[in-house]
């Protein structure tokens, strides 16, 4: 991992977004989990992305301020239109493009980026299901859609979406695209452990999933 340097901070600012986006606590530990960072390094960047106004402390938890939002959205934008870019016109396997928007979302000019939006017809979500902030389209969030690891045995459910966070786990998204399971996809829950691993059929596959990804994968019940 990249530990030997401070992401730049409009990769901060985009992990408070997504975790704010997911429902996640936007504290501390979880920014650093997701930057794959030690906390004292991401608790000194916190603190200046505070003084230089991008965020504020509301007792453990930030929020970004209006400016740090609007860089926020920028990046995450950049990075699903990247996404959507690498899937669709590039045909780069969709377990790797998560990871190789996030290079192109830092380098991305403006001019690049509506060039791309004219080229896709300006999509409303990437590839794992999440808006595109901006977009004309942008994909509405279904007040039904919940996390798969509220979901009991015996339900049929749709994928909606998947948190960031998941979209990192490259291994667990090749088995994703192995079973058949993309956004849009119905599958029905045949199991759920002690530990949270849920059993997914889809089809003639079958897919099992752990706690961490369960709780970042929203679906709908259908
Ligand atoms: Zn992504």
């Amino acid at each position: 991992m990249r530990d030997d340097f401070h992401p730049p901070v409009e990769e901060y600012l985009q992990v408070v977004q997504s975790l704010s986006d997911e429902g996640i606590a936007v504290i501390q530990a979880r920014v650093a989990e997701r930057l794959r960072k030690s906390p004292p390094s991401v608790s000194e960047m916190i603190d200046r992305l505070v003084v230089d106004g991008y965020l504020v402390r509301k007792g453990r938890e930030l929020q970004l301020t209006a400016t740090g939002r609007e860089i926020a959205r920028g990046v995450i934008r950049k990075h699903r239109l990247a996404e959507r870019l690498l899937s669709d016109i590039i045909g780069l396997p969709w377990h790797l493009v998560h990871e190789e928007a996030g290079r192109w979302e830092h380098v991305m000019s403006d001019e690049v980026e509506a060039r791309i939006v004219a080229l896709l017809g300006d999509p409303g979500d990437c590839p794992h299901g999440n808006p595109i902030p901006g977009s004309a389209h942008e994909k509405k969030i279904s007040v039904d859609q919940r996390p798969l690891s509220d979901i009991s045995a015996g339900d049929v459910v749709r994928f909606e979406s998947l948190g960031e966070g998941a979209e990192a786990d490259v291994d667990s998204m090749f088995e994703f695209s192995e079973a058949g399971f993309l956004p849009g996809t119905t599958a029905s829950v045949r199991a759920k452990d002690g530990e949270g691993t849920v059993v997914l059929q889809i089809e003639n596959s079958s897919l099992s999933i752990r706690r961490d990804i369960t709780e970042q994968l929203f679906v709908v019940c259908v």
